[in-house]
């Protein structure tokens, strides 16, 4: 028999603002889903692993589009385009590890069309935009026609693989991501993939703001593919403040976070594997942003 490569058939709804999607998330309930960039939805239809009756699109509306820099955050309208997102030069300073984590997202075909928003339903745990979302603490706005509004931290919003806390009727309206003001600000993000472009078999990423002396300050770190979600660790990353990375304290804390992960084993990489894979990215990414060149002249 051969493989089914076609969606079942399906109505297609264009929205034409916010409102007009709440209402049609209400009115189909489990039977619709939005589609924004369509780069997990559509090859999930293709595969029948999703059979919505009804699509509803949420591309064309502006409202879900907005970025807006304020001196302590960024807010993030949900479809903004994930490429978009790559090649703003004032993004790049305010959030400088969400350009890292785009780096390794799919392909520049994929996020050309790929949102932001839709990484972060899809919510596949080796995802980088999930991880980068929880290890900045970024805050997910919600709306239904009927529940209101809601904001979830990223701790709230992921539940499991491909999990989250959106409702069938909700749809996530935009994001925000806090912005580490000050000089000094560094961070790294690293995976390992079968290819270029696959989905990580582990990942890890970091953020720290280093003062005139490589001293840690603050500090944010996380790994992804390890479990069911992305794992973001405060109180360890707490443990680097007042002290100069190096590479002892890099794999102590490291080797402490991934002891918390769960890991899963596929095809690809068993437990073990995928334990030392979490140990050693993590321990990577630390040094390579504590030893960035001049931190001083990295500010924001
Ligand atoms: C070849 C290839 C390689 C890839 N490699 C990677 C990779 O390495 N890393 C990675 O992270 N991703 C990868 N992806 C997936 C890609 O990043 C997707 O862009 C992303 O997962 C989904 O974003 P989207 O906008 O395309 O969402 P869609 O596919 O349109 O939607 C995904 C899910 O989110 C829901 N959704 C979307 N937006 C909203 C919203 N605002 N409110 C409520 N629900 C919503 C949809 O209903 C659907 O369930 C790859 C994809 C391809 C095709």
């Amino acid at each position: 028999m051969g493989r089914i490569v076609k969606a079942a058939p399906f109505d297609y709804v264009r929205a034409e603002s916010i409102e007009h999607v709440l209402e049609l998330l209400a009115q189909y309930g489990m039977d619709a889903k939005a589609i924004a960039g369509g780069q997990s939805l559509v090859p999930m239809m293709a595969m029948r692993l999703a059979r919505p009756a009804v699509l509803v699109d949420i591309n064309w509306i502006s409202d879900l589009k907005q970025v807006e820099i304020e001196a302590d955050r960024v807010s993030m309208g949900a479809t903004t385009r994930q490429r978009d997102v790559e090649d703003d030069a004032e993004l790049h300073v305010a959030l400088p590890l969400i350009r890292r984590a785009l780096k390794w997202v799919g392909h520049v075909q994929t996020r050309n069309r790929g949102t932001i928003g839709g990484s972060l339903v899809h919510a596949d745990p080796s995802a980088e935009l999930p991880l980068a979302a929880a290890v900045l603490g970024a805050t997910l706005r919600l709306q239904s026609r009927d529940g209101g509004e809601r904001a979830l931290g990223a701790e709230e919003f992921f539940l499991g693989p491909m999990f989250t806390a959106v409702g069938e009727t909700e749809c996530l309206i935009d994001i925000e991501w806090p912005i580490w003001s000050g000089p000094g600000v560094v961070s790294a993000f690293e995976e390992t993939a079968m290819r270029s472009g696959d989905f990580a078999m582990g990942s890890a990423a970091c953020q720290l703001q280093l003062d005139a002396e490589g001293v840690c300050r603050r500090a944010a770190i996380g790994l992804g593919g390890v479990d069911g979600t992305p794992l973001a660790f405060p109180d360890l990353a707490a443990e680097l403040t007042g002290r100069r990375i190096d590479g002892v304290l890099a794999r102590e804390v490291a080797q402490a976070a991934i002891a918390r992960a769960e890991p899963g084993a596929d095809l690809h990489a068993d437990v073990e594997y995928r334990r030392h894979l979490g140990a050693v990215l993590l321990a990577r990414t630390l040094q390579r942003a504590a030893s960035s060149v001049n931190p001083s002249v990295t500010a924001h």
